[in-house]
């Protein structure tokens, strides 16, 4: 982590509400595996140094650096990275990305945008954070797909989503690194959002591109709520 952070490795700018001071904060990550979460946007970037957190974590005065969200389904994902007033994290962002998400910042207050839709490519990953703006299902496979599912071979047709009840989420992603926030449609299995995930939810989710009738569609392998 000794590089300077921006662009080129990929760093996303989440604006979250702190969840133990509801304090509004920017979680920071990126490829090179930096999380944390600022109080404000640019130089000096400020650190997110929260009382409430050491409270509610340790009742003596010690200042865990690292608070891991544990999903009983999908394992481990998110940090949240939060400081006490002892610790330092240095790290060194860009000064081109951060006039870039402070002009974002102000556009997306004036609402100065129009959301943009996120189809799937061939083969595409992905890592997201977003908000739930819809959910509803489960869905009906025969007509979300237009295939008859009552023949074996319309059930081949189905692919990856053959065996499970799905339903349908639509996440909103506002991403500070780019000036439009971003929506994502994608089918999930439906014992997957029963713990948690409800419409306001702030989500973390990897999604992967799968193919019926050579349509693509966002299938979610993994999801975990921050609340
Ligand atoms: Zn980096
Ligand atoms: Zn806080």
């Amino acid at each position: 982590m000794g590089s300077i952070h921006g662009a080129w490795c990929n760093a996303r700018t989440i604006p979250m509400t702190c969840k133990y001071c509801n304090q509004e904060v920017f979680y920071f990550f990126c490829d090179c595996g930096c999380k944390v979460f600022f109080d404000a946007l640019g130089e000096p970037w400020p650190k997110h140094y929260c009382a409430d957190y050491e409270k509610a974590i340790f009742p003596s005065p010690v200042y865990p650096q690292e608070d891991i969200q544990e999903d009983a389904t999908e394992g481990k994902m998110f940090t949240w990275t939060l400081l006490g007033p002892d610790e330092k994290i240095d790290i060194d962002i860009e000064l081109s990305y951060s006039q870039t998400v402070r002009e974002n910042k102000i556009r997306i207050n004036e609402k100065r945008y129009t959301i943009e839709k996120i189809e799937p490519s061939v083969n595409a990953y992905l890592n997201q954070t977003g908000i739930v703006r819809e959910l509803i299902g489960p869905i009906n496979k025969e007509k979300k797909f237009r295939i008859r599912i009552d023949s074996a071979f319309g059930y081949q047709l189905l692919g990856a989503f053959r065996e499970e009840d799905f339903m349908q989420i639509t996440m909103h992603t506002t991403n500070l690194a780019f000036g439009t926030p971003r929506s994502f449609t994608f089918l999930i299995p439906s014992k997957m959002t029963r713990k948690r995930i409800k419409i306001g939810s702030h989500i973390f989710v990897t999604l992967v591109s799968e193919s019926v009738k050579g349509k693509n569609y966002w299938y979610c392998r993994s999801i975990e709520s921050f609340e």
